[in-house]
């Protein structure tokens, strides 16, 4: 199959919706990272996302949506909690789940009674949406457990072959996924997974709970509230490495273990060639971290040392992202210089 790559207009959004509307997939922009759509209504369109990208059939898709109006049919219940989140970060960078209704396929859930519904900022999301007139399927638009693509030419590199149509808007702004949350009480939200709407920001509306595996590796075999926390993701093929250090520590540790494959990632500019600059603003961080570790692949690395991110605002989505490239290893810098 003939990839093809188009920039974003009114032609191009009824182009993919065409596609998307006879059960075919499509790499379209949002404002988190590039995702793969199709018909959420649609079991063997949703199917074929699964096949394209490898991804595991019991983790579930999010679903998004372009108006608050399409959301009833897909749902059983809103509660005013979840209006009132929808009201204040819709359109936006977070996902919530709720009880699913029939419309909704076993296969778009991953087999879960629950759906993850969102309503993206992205223009040319919500155009391409629009033009469908029906809810899209889109998990990121990138091969099964490597770095989610924030740019047409990564989504073109992942799936290239694989799918008839990639829509170009440009670079994601967000640059992570959206922050993923559930209800466990009326009053409460839990946060499965840190993106851009953050922690602090929920905490203005109602109590908020952070599930333990957004920063711990949940134990083999233990049930995760969110499938996707238990699966290798967002990892380049160099071996990547937290270091929990900071400034001329952390640079003096990375020339001290570095060969001439390695490729660090440090918050200040630095004179040494290995190092790649990855700002100190967690909003910057976010935005530039997939594409920083894809870079990192293009240039051959092996080993890739990142500088311990803050676990503030979207930092803590930072943080999560790179525990998982990094298959949760942490170097103690002070532990071994004991
Ligand atoms: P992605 O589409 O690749 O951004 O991943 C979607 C994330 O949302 C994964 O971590 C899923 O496990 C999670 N997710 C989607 N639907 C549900 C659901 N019904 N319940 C819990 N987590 C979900
Ligand atoms: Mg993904």
């Amino acid at each position: 199959m003939k990839t093809e790559l188009l920039p974003f207009s009114e032609q191009s959004a009824v182009k993919a919706a065409e596609i998307l509307a006879h059960g075919g997939i499509v790499g379209i922009p949002t404002e988190t990272v590039y995702g793969l759509a199709a018909d959420a209504r649609n079991e063997a369109a949703v199917r074929s996302i699964f096949e394209a990208k490898g991804r595991p059939q019991d983790n579930p898709l999010i679903v998004h949506i372009s108006d608050i109006s399409q959301l009833p049919p897909l749902v059983r219940e809103v509660t005013p909690l979840a209006m009132k989140i929808a009201e204040k970060f819709w359109a936006g960078p977070l996902t919530m789940i709720f009880p699913k209704s029939d419309v909704i396929p076993a296969a778009t859930s991953g087999g879960l009674d629950t759906v993850a519904v969102r309503m993206p900022s992205s223009p040319a999301a919500r155009a391409i949406i629009d033009a469908c007139g029906f809810p899209l399927a889109a998990p990121s638009a990138n091969l099964s457990g490597s770095p989610s693509p924030t740019t047409a030419q990564h989504v073109l590199k992942d799936m290239n072959g694989r799918i008839p149509l990639i829509i170009d808007g440009g670079e994601c702004s967000c640059g992570v996924e959206s922050t993923v949350l559930c209800f466990p009480a009326a009053d409460r939200v839990r946060i499965l997974r840190p993106g851009g709407i953050t922690a602090e920001m929920l905490s203005e509306l109602c109590a908020v709970e952070i599930d333990p595996a957004v920063t711990s590796e949940p134990e083999k075999g233990a049930k995760v509230l969110s499938p996707g926390m238990k699966y290798k993701h967002y990892s380049p093929k160099a071996d990547v490495f937290i270091i929990d250090a900071h400034g001329r520590a952390f640079e003096n540790w990375c020339i001290a273990h570095a060969d001439n494959r390695t490729t660090a990632l440090s918050q200040d500019s630095r004179e040494h060639d290995m190092f790649r600059c990855f700002g100190k603003d967690p909003q910057e961080q976010a935005h530039r971290l997939f594409a920083l570790l894809r870079e990192a692949d293009d240039e051959g690395a092996q080993r890739i040392y990142v500088e311990m991110p803050s676990k503030e605002g979207i930092g803590l989505a930072v943080y999560n992202r790179l525990l998982r490239a990094a298959a949760f290893r942490i170097v103690s810098v002070d532990d071994e210089q004991k």
